[in-house]
This record gives C-alpha cells, sequence and structure tokens, in this order.
C-alpha cells in the first residue's frame, strides 16, 4: 500500500520535470484519515484538470445512520456535505503556477437540492470525486506546490468537510428534516387534488434575473388568500398552511408587474427540494409538471402537432409534422404534445413566452380570418379537453384575455404580489360578458401519438464503420454540445444546473449505445432509461465514476433528444388509420 508519505515524496521527486510525468500518480493512496484515488491525470495545465476521489470510512466520518436511512434524507445530506466540501475547497484554491494550477473543486450547485455523482454515503464511507489542476509553470512540473495541496491541504478540506464531529449539527439536521418534509408535502398533493403548494411565508421573488438566490430587500412573503388555503401537517415540522392549486385549469391574472411570472416560476421549480432559507423549501408542485414555451426556431421532428394544427399551406403534413425551423406557434403545440408524450401531468404556460396567436382567437378573428384559413386551433379551445381527456391539469398566467374565464376552474389574481381568489367574479364577468367565440377544434383534444426515436450513431472519422462514443461538453445549463451537433436548451426552463445538462449528454449516448438499434417508443426508452438509473445511479450513465452528473427528468431528457437536429423519427402508421 502507499501512504500519504510516499506520495508527499512521489511528488517533490517530479518537481521540474515535464507535464506528462504525473501520469504517474495514478493509483490509490492511503492517508491516515481516508483514500485517495487519483483516477485520471490531465495531460497539460491547461486540459480539463485531473480527476481524483476520497473515501473516508464511517468509523472515521461517524455520520449518523438515520440521516442517510431514506434516498430523501440521504440526498439532502449528500448535497449539504458537496457544499461545505466546495466552501472549504474555495478556501484552498488558488492559481499555483499556469493554467488551471492549484484549482481544487467539486461539481457546482445552485439553490436546488439535487442527487448528485459528486458525493456519495453509506453505512460504510462517505465518498467525495472533485477534480485538481496539478501545477505546473509552463510545461514543467511544480511538485512542492502538487505535494503541498495533495497532502496538506486536502487532508485539511476531507476534515472540515466530511467528517461530522466539524459540522454544524443543527445545520444538518435542518436541512435533513427541510427536504423530508417537502418531499412528505409533495407526495400529499395527488390526495389532495392538488398540483402545487405555496406556503404562507414563502419568497418567491429573486435577486435578480441572473442570481437565483432569495430577493433580500423588500420581498413580499407569500399569503394564501383564505379561499384557497390549505394545511398540512408535517412529519418534522409541523403544520404548514398555504396556496393549494387544485387540479383542473388555474388561470393567473393581475396588472403587470405584479409577480405572475415570479409565482409560475416558483411552480415550475416546485418539482425540485431547495435549500434551507431560500425562501422556495417548502414550494412544491407535481413531479411532472412541464413548464412550456413558444421557442421559434426549433427543429421539430414528425409530431403529430394535429391536435392544435390542421390544413398547413402546401398540404404539408401536421400528423408527423418535421421542421428544422418552427413558427412560435407550432414549436409551442409541438413541446406539449412532446411533453404529454413522456406523461406530463401539469402544464405551466406564461403569456410572456407563448405564441399570441397559439394562446387566442378572439372574435372579430374569427370573423375576419375562417377557419380553413387559420391552421391554429387556439389553446383555449384545448386546454380544458386536455383535462377532461386526459387529466392533465393546467396552470395558465393570462393577463392579456379574460376569453380563458370560460374554461378555468380556479382564477387566482396577484395584485401587488399578492394573490386573491376571484373565480367567482371572473365566472360573472363571462356570464355578463360573453366572447361570442365560436369553439373550434372539435370535442376532443385528439391524439398523442407515441413516436419511435432513431438517434444517429455518429460513424468513426479513421473507420466509417467503427461507432465511436459522442463528443460531450457543457458550459451552462443552456446548451449541450453533443457529437457534432449543439443542442439548445434555453427554452427547456426547468433545467437548473450544468451537471443535469452533462447528465442529460451522458444518457443519450447511452441510450444510443445500450438501446439504440431497439424499435422502442420513446416513453418506454426513457422508462427503460430510468430502471437501469434505479438500479445503479447516476454511475450507470458513464464507462467509468464521474463527479460532475446530477439527476434529470425524463422531461427534459426527452426535450433535448426532440431538440438534436438529427433525430429520425422510425416511420409510424399514421394515428387516423
Ligand atoms: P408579472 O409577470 O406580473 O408582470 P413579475 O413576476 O415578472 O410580474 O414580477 C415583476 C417584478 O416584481 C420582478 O422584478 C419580481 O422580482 C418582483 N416581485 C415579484 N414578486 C415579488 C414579491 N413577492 N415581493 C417583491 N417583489 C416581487
Ligand atoms: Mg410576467
Amino acid at each position: 500500500m502507499t501512504t500519504a508519505t510516499e506520495l508527499q515524496t512521489l511528488l517533490r521527486s517530479l518537481d521540474g520535470r515535464s507535464y506528462k510525468a504525473y501520469k504517474e500518480i495514478r493509483g490509490h493512496y492511503q492517508f491516515p484519515q481516508f483514500g485517495l484515488h487519483v483516477d485520471s491525470v490531465q495531460g497539460d495545465p491547461f486540459a480539463a484538470p485531473s480527476r481524483l476521489r476520497v473515501v473516508v470510512p464511517q468509523s472515521v466520518a461517524e455520520f449518523p445512520a438515520e440521516y442517510y436511512a431514506t434516498p430523501s434524507r440521504a440526498v439532502a445530506l449528500r448535497d449539504y456535505l458537496t457544499r461545505e466540501f466546495a466552501a472549504a475547497a474555495r478556501s484552498h484554491s488558488e492559481q499555483r503556477g499556469s493554467g488551471k494550477s492549484g484549482l481544487i473543486a467539486i461539481a457546482p450547485t445552485g439553490q436546488q437540492i439535487l442527487e448528485r455523482s459528486a458525493l456519495w454515503i453509506d453505512s460504510q464511507q462517505v465518498e467525495a470525486r472533485f477534480v485538481v489542476g496539478l501545477p505546473a509553470r509552463g510545461r514543467s512540473i511544480l511538485g512542492r506546490q502538487a505535494a503541498e495541496l495533495l497532502c496538506e491541504d486536502l487532508p485539511d478540506i476531507v476534515r472540515r468537510s466530511l467528517l461530522y464531529s466539524a459540522l454544524d449539527a443543527a445545520a444538518v439536521q435542518q436541512q435533513v428534516q427541510v427536504v423530508e418534509d417537502a418531499d412528505w408535502l409533495r407526495n400529499q398533493l395527488a390526495g389532495r387534488s392538488l398540483v402545487a403548494f405555496i406556503p404562507n411565508g414563502a419568497i418567491l421573488p429573486r435577486q435578480s434575473g441572473v442570481d437565483d438566490a432569495p430577493l433580500s430587500d423588500g420581498a413580499l412573503p407569500f399569503q394564501s388568500p383564505p379561499s384557497l388555503q390549505v394545511t398540512f401537517d408535517r412529519p418534522h415540522q409541523g403544520l404548514i398552511s398555504g396556496l393549494g392549486i387544485p387540479v383542473g385549469v388555474t388561470l393567473i391574472v393581475g396588472g403587470g408587474y405584479h409577480g405572475k411570472s415570479t409565482l409560475l416560476r416558483a411552480i415550475a421549480l416546485g418539482i425540485y427540494n431547495h435549500r434551507p432559507g431560500d425562501g422556495r423549501e417548502q414550494v412544491v408542485t407535481h413531479p411532472a409538471a412541464v413548464k412550456i414555451r413558444a421557442e421559434d426556431g426549433r427543429a421539430i421532428a414528425s409530431v403529430n402537432i394535429s391536435p392544435f394544427i390542421n390544413n398547413l399551406p402546401q398540404g404539408r403534413s401536421t400528423t408527423h409534422f418535421s421542421t428544422p425551423n418552427a413558427s412560435g406557434s407550432t414549436s409551442q403545440a409541438a413541446s406539449i404534445i412532446e411533453a404529454l408524450e413522456v406523461g406530463a401531468q401539469v402544464l405551466l404556460v406564461d403569456e410572456d413566452t407563448s405564441a399570441t396567436n397559439f394562446m387566442i382567437r378572439d372574435r372579430r378573428m374569427q370573423a375576419l380570418i375562417a377557419k380553413d384559413r387559420e391552421p391554429i386551433t387556439p389553446f383555449v379551445d384545448k386546454v380544458r379537453q386536455l383535462y377532461t381527456d386526459y387529466g392533465v391539469s393546467t396552470v395558465l398566467v393570462m393577463g392579456g384575455s379574460g376569453d380563458y374565464f370560460d374554461v378555468a376552474d380556479t382564477v387566482i389574481a396577484m395584485g401587488d404580489y399578492a394573490p386573491q381568489d376571484v373565480t367567482a367574479q371572473a365566472r360573472a364577468i363571462a356570464r355578463q360578458l360573453a366572447t361570442h367565440r365560436t369553439a373550434e377544434g372539435g370535442s376532443q383534444f385528439g391524439d398523442i401519438t407515441p413516436r419511435i426515436p432513431h438517434i444517429p450513431r455518429q460513424p468513426s472519422r479513421r473507420d466509417p464503420a467503427e461507432v465511436r462514443s459522442p463528443k460531450l461538453k457543457v458550459r451552462d445549463v443552456d446548451e449541450l454540445v453533443f457529437g457534432d451537433e449543439t443542442i439548445d436548451l434555453s427554452a427547456v426552463e426547468q433545467l437548473v444546473e450544468v451537471n443535469q445538462v452533462r447528465a442529460i449528454g451522458a444518457a443519450i449516448a447511452y441510450l444510443q449505445q445500450q438501446y439504440g438499434d431497439r424499435p422502442w417508443a420513446l416513453s418506454a426508452l426513457l422508462a427503460q432509461l430510468q430502471a437501469d438509473l434505479d438500479a445503479a445511479g447516476l454511475d450507470a450513465l458513464t464507462p467509468y465514476p464521474q463527479g460532475d452528473l446530477a439527476q434529470f427528468r425524463p422531461a427534459e431528457l426527452a426535450a433535448a433528444i426532440n431538440r438534436l437536429r438529427t433525430l429520425v423519427i422510425r416511420s409510424l402508421p399514421d394515428p387516423k388509420s
């Protein structure tokens, strides 16, 4: 067995040698309190940093077993330790030479608490996966600095972040309980016929469009109107009351700048748990709620958008609609059908990011443009059918058209950031001021047609008969480089972390390699992937353990696959035949 002292000697002996000599440190080292694994070593100081792991036995780490006894608690604890490791690493991370020399870091986190591959815990051990920029000046090794980084700084980081005795026990307990309560609340929604719950006192606004921390100055805490208030008795923190958004069709109305979109955004992110102190840590939403928006320019591969769109110019098919360049309305129609195809149970739609002609078509426009010259059946004629035919609820921000009063079960008005229940008034107005619209699009929603995707494998450059695993690159949550393609994810609004995007890239490559030749419907393919993930965790996705992946939903994976411009759909029978 190689000891920490031997690693120190080795690193010092490498001083001044060419960077490639760092490859010699790959392997396993036994430190007094933990094991260090050097899994991969970067080729130069500017390349992607080296990947390392520490493994601390529970005999040293001593975490109470109750804190990781259930999946919910374990995710909460793992997230907490990841943040502690990150903070301790930041205090030691400094420029020690060229390029990334001296960097030490774990996967980045935001306000959400997610399952990540960066940190694992069980009854035996705690494992943290992180990256290190091995120090060099130019291309020559700085051995002394490397020894300091790995043999002095790293043990300090481990002592400060991965041993229970070093942590704030009350904060650890709070994180575990807040998360377990949030998961519990989310599980209660269906039984109460709710799609979302926003507790009184929640802080929904954020610091800025680029800062997801809670607004610190002048945020008005959320307060439910009495008529829509519900109360739960949580396992840890006891009673909590707030707004329960019922199943069915819910409208959020109100003047501009009164907090409508902020509320919908909080609902959209209620599929995730949030850190204590976030302000949204007990805001919970149905786990299959999907935010939908218009996205002109996106590609669409053989989607049956006929529930919304028919009679396109030039006789184009709308049962197998494909385009490299969708319009606002066709993109929104396709995104809804694609979400339903993989199991969306709640749609979240904001007028700010919708195509107007997809949302409404008033009486005057119906009079001017005959139905046979307008391919679009607006959402207002479909949103109820979606609930009656498929049980799919919708929460819709709509300050600009009262035509939706006819189809809404619940109408919430935001005024000065405070919600009011205006359902009765909206109903009365709908009776007094009839729209005189003609309902369009028939009496049923229409078919949601499953598709069999084919993600073309990429032939190796050297030998076209060989398959190469696609290049994956992720810079931020908006973009995934997959092979020769760049997938634009900016309209997939419920992705919150780069680690999720990387995991989605790995998942597409995994599906391609494992099941690429199976003629399975997309939803079946996603179900198989979920089974594999349940069995082996995020590590199932990659050939060797990575520390930079995070959990994602089938909805977001499907959204990425659907935005692949090379996606091919195997031919299917026409839904009408
Ligand atoms: P709308 O969609 O109704 O036009 P927004 O949700 O975009 O309004 O909110 C407008 C502004 O008000 C945003 O800057 C937002 O951060 C802020 N805001 C929203 N809710 C609150 C609140 N509860 N307290 C303070 N500011 C808020
Ligand atoms: Mg808005």
